[in-house]
């Protein structure tokens, strides 16, 4: 055989030998899970490694990528405000508010006055 056949058999072999699946075979449950074989590690789907097949093959095949899959991303907590002072909300940051106002008579319009939130200032406290 030539040489770098056989290097190349010897390290496909031993790519094979440390595969997830090769490497934890005797604590894996080879099952049929409705039309497909399920390779599990682990007390059951919800808390442990499995992978899905047409065939115990392809079944062992996904778990070793399941095996190498990442937790899904945690949601990043809020963050904290470190300024004492945001952008007022009521007015977005100008100061200034448009109020209903109603007539004398009954009618309604509308005026500009400073807002009532932030007293004009544009800026709201912030408990950290
Ligand atoms: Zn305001």
């Amino acid at each position: 055989m030539d040489n770098s056949i056989a290097e190349y058999w010897n390290a496909f072999a031993a790519q094979e030998l440390i595969r997830p699946f090769i490497m934890l075979a005797g604590h894996i449950k080879i099952s049929v899970d409705g039309n497909q074989w399920c390779v599990l590690y682990g007390e059951n789907l919800q808390d442990g490694v499995a992978g899905f097949g047409d065939s115990p093959e392809h079944a062992s095949r996904d778990f070793d990528v399941s095996w190498h899959a990442k937790l899904p991303a945690t949601p990043i907590r809020p963050v904290k405000p470190t300024f004492s002072v945001q952008r007022c909300a009521a007015c977005d940051g100008t100061g200034r508010a448009y109020y209903d106002d109603s007539t004398p008579r009954g009618g309604n319009y509308s005026s500009e006055r400073s807002c009532n939130i932030c007293g004009g200032h544009g800026t709201t406290d912030v408990q950290p």
